[in-house]
Order: structure tokens, then C-alpha cells, then sequence
């Protein structure tokens, strides 16, 4: 059944598939180790570091979902980009990612460069001659993050691949923002999906996971000969959990999506807010890309507080139903400082080049009543117009 919706999918995987006690819901198998049916005879699953039956279930769920040809289930969104550039970059292979992308991402690339690894060149993306040159200078691997974090910044994903493809790069696409529902880069042109599950996939704030998909199936088994080596691979648990969290994302993201289309318009009549950072806005550069490749705009947003720096505190310590904290795509709703919190590891100078001010804060909206967060908002707001700190 190939032509399954996304939401069919996502409900419907390893659903009836127990053939012991005929659960309708696939049990969770948290055996370390498997039975050899006769000597010599390698079972379908013998140690779970390179194969359990939950993780296999997500992992093809995952894989259904980005039309990939297999996918490698890890313990978190970072060593799933770990486990892509351990497999695919030697000493003398060039990656480039974005400037302004996730902080940890940034962070990690960086960081084992400096240690020679591999070579890394981080550019703005939305900078068309910026691309150029980075890519005239040969690299084995780009990475895209469209839209970006936080500035939710669109890139062409199809045009970028038709470039890679002219010069022999393979091109990955962080699809956490938007999830499947809304963005299917292999059907763009990418070669690789990759997810921090940790954020809408799961979407309940309660399970660190990642996931990268491959577009061939010999990537995908490189993958997993290399998740297996080097001890990438996520936990039977997370593994049921995630699957778990996944089955109710097709209506997870409508109504984040919805529920964000109502606050942006509240932004807008706000004097305490600057500029917005939502694709869905017709003066966001990436607008028309965002109209073309994706089927939704995404619930993330961003925006600048236009007043003081004490104000911004004091605003977000009055706010009840908007948690301060890192993470996104979970149900409940969260206001996050990215030059405080989630980027801070990038220090001030790569802060300041991708552009994330001290005056910038990201809103990951989630599934409390839509009023009820305006509301919030409102009371915050009022507060902050009368504090005088
Ligand atoms: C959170 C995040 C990651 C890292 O994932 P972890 O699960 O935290 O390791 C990577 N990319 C993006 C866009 C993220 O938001």
C-alpha cells in the first residue's frame, strides 16, 4: 500500500502485526539478546544494538513517511547527524552547513573539524553567491535546515540539489521543523532526511531520539552498518515510545499550525513586537520557496522584542501557559531565548553573523487552547507596557 497517507501511515504501522498473542498494539521487546533457532542459523534480530523489533517498526514508519528506502533509528537528532558524517566524511572531505544552523549542530561540526575530521564551511544558504562559492569548493556533503532555527529562514531544497548533483555532493535535509506532514525533501531531490525525534516526531516532550532516512537503499545499510559500529543506535523503549507519540502527528500538526496562524495575527497588533520570523508571512523572504515546497507553514515562529532588554525578562517570567525552556514540538507551549538558551554554545561572534539577536524570541506553540494562549500573551504583554525596570 504504497499510495497510504501520511496519516495512515503514522497510525497504521506495526498495528495487528503480533502474531503470538495477536495484539492489536506491536509489544515492546526489551530483550537485550535473541534466541539462534539452530546453530549457525542468524535469527532476523540477535543483539539489539544492531536490530530490535520496535526500533525496526519506527524505522520503517520513518522511512514510509519521507518516501525513503530505509532509515537508522538513533539515540538523539545530534548523533543521527553524528552517524552522517562519520559514514560518509573522511580527513579530507568538506561539509557545508548552514550559519545559522541548530546550535548544537553547529557546535558538533565544528568542533570535530578543529580536531581534523573532516572540513566544515558554514555558509548563509539563503545567499545565493555564498552557496556558489562554497560549493566551487567541492564538498562531499551539504547540509540544509529549512526552515531554520530559529530564524525559520527557507532555502530552495530542489534547486540546491540540482546543484549538489552537478558537482557530486549528497545533500541532507534536517526536516524537524516541518516533519513529513508538511516537507518531503528525498521528493525534492535530497539523498538524506534527517530528524531530532526528541521534537514533533514524539511530540510529548518525553523521549530524546533522532532518526536519518536515506533516499537508496545502499545508503540506508551503510547507515546501519555504521549506526551498529560505532553504538548510534536508539533503545527499544524510546523506540515504542516514539512510534507511540508518532501515530497522532498527521493531527498534532494541524493544530500547531493553526493554533500559530492565530498568534502571529495577535503578533502583529503588538507595539512590544518588532519583526516577525514566519513563513507564512508575504514579506518573509522565503515565502514563495515555503509555498512551493512545502504543504504547510510550520507552527515555529520567532519574533524581536521591541522593548528593553528587561522588559523581554520580565515579560517572559509573567507568562504561565508559554514554559521558559529549550526543545520544541511538544504539546505544551514554550517561550525560548536562543541566545541564552538553545545557541548559546555558538558565542557571541557566529551569534551575531547568523543573526540571532539578544532581542529575539522563539515560540514553539502547542496544543493548549489557541484563546487561551492569546490570552496569556495579552496579560504579558500589558504587564511589560506598565513595568518600568
Ligand atoms: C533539537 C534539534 C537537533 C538536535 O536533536 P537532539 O535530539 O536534541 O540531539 C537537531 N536539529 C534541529 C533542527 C533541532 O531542533
Amino acid at each position: 500500500m504504497s499510495d497510504r497517507k501520511p496519516s495512515t501511515i503514522a497510525v497504521r504501522t506495526g498495528i495487528e502485526s503480533d502474531t503470538q498473542h495477536h495484539a492489536v498494539v506491536p509489544p515492546i521487546y526489551l530483550s537485550t539478546n535473541y534466541g539462534f533457532p539452530a546453530f549457525g542459523e542468524v535469527p532476523n534480530y540477535d543483539y539489539t544494538r544492531s536490530g530490535n523489533p520496535n526500533r525496526g517498526l519506527l524505522e520503517q514508519a520513518l522511512s514510509e513517511l519521507e518516501s525513503g528506502e530505509g532509515a537508522v533509528i538513533t539515540n538523539c537528532g545530534t548523533s543521527a547527524l553524528n552517524l552522517w558524517v562519520s559514514t560518509f566524511l573522511g580527513p579530507d572531505d568538506l561539509i557545508v552547513a548552514p550559519h545559522d544552523c541548530y546550535g548544537g549542530t553547529f557546535r558538533l561540526f565544528n568542533t570535530r573539524a578543529n580536531k581534523g575530521d573532516f572540513k566544515v564551511n558554514f555558509v548563509d544558504q539563503v545567499d545565493e553567491a555564498a552557496l556558489d562559492q562554497a560549493l566551487a569548493q567541492k564538498p562531499k556533503l551539504i547540509l540544509l535546515e529549512t526552515p531554520s532555527n530559529p530564524l525559520v529562514r527557507v532555502v530552495d531544497i530542489e534547486k540546491i540539489c540540482q546543484k549538489a548533483k552537478a558537482i557530486g555532493a549528497m545533500v541532507a535535509v534536517d526536516n524537524t521543523f516541518l516533519t513529513p506532514i508538511y516537507q518531503k525533501p528525498l521528493e525534492l531531490g535530497a539523498d538524506f532526511v534527517i530528524h531530532s525525534t526528541t521534537k514533533f516526531i514524539n511530540g510529548h516532550s518525553d523521549v530524546i531520539g533522532g532518526v536519518i532516512i536515506a533516499k537508496s537503499a545502499q545508503d540506508a545499510e551503510e547507515l546501519a552498518w555504521w549506526g551498529n559500529c560505532i553504538g548510534a543506535t536508539g533503545t527499544p523503549f524510546d523506540s515504542y515510545m516514539t512510534l507511540r507519540g508518532l501515530r497522532t502527528l498527521g493531527a498534532r500538526m494541524r493544530v500547531h499550525e493553526e493554533s500559530s496562524l492565530e498568534i502571529l495575527k495577535f503578533l502583529t497588533t503588538q507595539s512590544l513586537v518588532k519583526t516577525i520570523y514566519h513563513p507564512s508571512l508575504p514579506e518573509h523572504p522565503g515565502h514563495e520557496i515555503a509555498k512551493k515546497q512545502q504543504s504547510g507553514f510550520g507552527s515555529m515562529l520567532s519574533f524581536e522584542f521591541a522593548g528593553s532588554f528587561d522588559q523581554l525578562k520580565y515579560f517572559v517570567g509573567e507568562l504561565s501557559l508559554f514554559s521558559l525552556a529549550e526543545s520544541l514540538g511538544g504539546v505544551e507551549s514554550l517561550i525560548c531565548h536562543p541566545a541564552s538558551m538553545t545557541h548559546r554554545a555558538m558565542g557571541e561572534e557566529a551569534l551575531a553573523k547568523a543573526g540571532v539577536s539578544q532581542q529575539l524570541l522563539r515560540l514553539s506553540v502547542g496544543l493548549e487552547d489557541a484563546q487561551d494562549l492569546i490570552a496569556d500573551l495579552q496579560q504579558a504583554f500589558a504587564k511589560t507596557h506598565r513595568y518600568q525596570g
